[in-house]
């Protein structure tokens, strides 16, 4: 008797449903109709199963923060940024764990399983948000696998006794170096920031996953030299670039020559429409930029991009939020004019086939052998689901039912 048979299951691309067997955690068989009896049974009732989403860009010791400090008036990143401060230097472990554990049961409701979240490390929260999260994992590792990233947002010249955190962070369970180099006083800085950080990374064996260029200035060009150190350091295919919005705010020729460098480094490329949407371009007038960093071009170039929730309810994006990729790639879809077929077909490739090449899972997709880590659509197309974005019916993470939805809708007349 198998674990778990997931009936009446429509895979991307196919025109006939399969039935999912998953046994001991992983996928035992795809069949056309399994003869078998399992202990749990879902029927997808003809909806589209795909595995289950990665998110790889949150900030989940930020998240629901805009509940508890004062308004953002302007805005902009660097406002979002200072209201923080006062919250950060009283924040408590319970705080931080609740609100990272609430965030993370909606995002598996709405069929994300991995999550990549960024942790502030600087001297003003010193590195009670990493253990908030670090304790929200532990909480939440039955049903999500988490992955932080050691971000020093405050800066690592200008924010002295942050790079001696960040080698503590790493340390303490931080999988991931994070960077912002742009938030230095010069570009100097931003150059020795990018070093310490490669230093750290080399010393630990670990990835790099900045935030590069968050800004509308055209003059930023940190992502350039980041892209040229990872291809001088060896770490080609281990380093990913949030945000970098000031790619779209130079002129065609450079971002030719900044694409040209990404795709040597191989670089994962994450947009964050949400966020980025509502921060970046509120001092343009006329040609209202969107924010967002050049998504088609890189698509084009053949650079792994995807899109990550970035903030829920925080001071960056403080009304919004509720970790469902759908509704992120929705946005995306919007903001960079993404509609013809396939171009619909590579929105879904992002939080799924694109997002998981970040987060090195081994043996990922719907195929006998791999780890049974699905989510289970109301929805029978990509298209459709990006458009209803309905309640996930179910969600399994290692051959294991972690969520359900239902919902009923009626006309009621007379
Ligand atoms: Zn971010």
């Amino acid at each position: 008797m198998a674990d778990l048979v997931v009936r009446n299951a429509l895979l991307r691309g196919a025109d006939k449903t399969v039935d999912i067997v998953i046994d001991q955690g992983r996928i035992a068989a795809l069949e056309p109709k399994f003869g078998g009896q399992a202990s749990t049974e879902v029927d997808a009732a003809g909806g589209l199963v795909l595995p289950s989403f990665t998110d790889p860009h949150i900030h989940l010791d930020k998240v629901l923060i805009s509940e508890v400090v004062r308004d953002n008036v302007s805005g902009n990143l660097e406002e979002a940024i200072a209201i923080i401060w006062e919250k950060k230097k009283r924040y408590t472990l319970d705080d931080i764990m609740g609100r990272a554990g609430r965030t993370v049961q909606w995002a598996v409701l709405n069929g994300t399983t991995r999550l990549c979240s960024h942790v502030d490390v600087d001297t003003v929260g010193g590195l009670m948000p990493l253990k908030g999260v670090l304790a929200a994992r532990e909480k939440c590792k039955d049903i999500a696998d988490l992955r932080i990233v050691a971000f020093p947002q405050e800066g690592i010249v200008q924010d002295e006794g942050c790079k001696e955190l960040m080698w503590k962070a790493m340390e303490m369970g931080a999988d991931i170096v994070g960077g912002m180099p742009f938030n230095e006083m010069t570009s100097d800085d931003s150059k020795k920031h990018l070093d310490i950080c490669f230093e750290i990374a080399k010393e630990h064996d670990a990835p790099l996953d900045m935030h590069v260029d968050e800004t509308d200035n055209p003059n930023a060009r940190t992502l350039e030299e980041y892209a040229t150190r990872a291809i001088k350091n060896g770490f080609v295919g281990r380093v990913t670039a949030g945000h970098t919005c000031a790619l779209s705010a130079y002129d065609d020729h450079h971002a030719a020559k900044v694409i040209g460098l990404v795709k040597r480094a191989q670089m994962n490329m994450i947009t964050n429409p949400a966020t980025n949407l509502m921060l970046q371009g509120r001092l343009d007038i006329g040609n209202i930029r969107r924010g967002l960093t050049r998504v088609k071009e890189l698509l084009a170039a053949g650079v792994n991009v995807a899109y990550g929730q970035d903030c829920v309810k925080d001071t960056f994006y403080p009304t919004f939020g509720q970790c469902d990729l759908l509704e992120v790639g929705l946005l995306c879809a919007h903001a960079v004019q993404l509609s013809m077929p396939n171009e619909i077909e590579t929105l879904m490739d992002m939080p799924t086939v694109n997002a998981s090449r970040m987060f090195e899972v081994a043996d990922y997709g719907i195929a006998a052998g791999n780890t049974a880590d699905l989510v289970v659509l109301a929805e029978k197309s990509p298209q459709e689901a990006f458009r209803t974005h309905l309640p996930r019916p179910a969600v399994i993470k290692g051959g294991r039912i972690v969520a359900r939805s239902s919902i009923t809708r009626e006309l009621v007349r007379g």
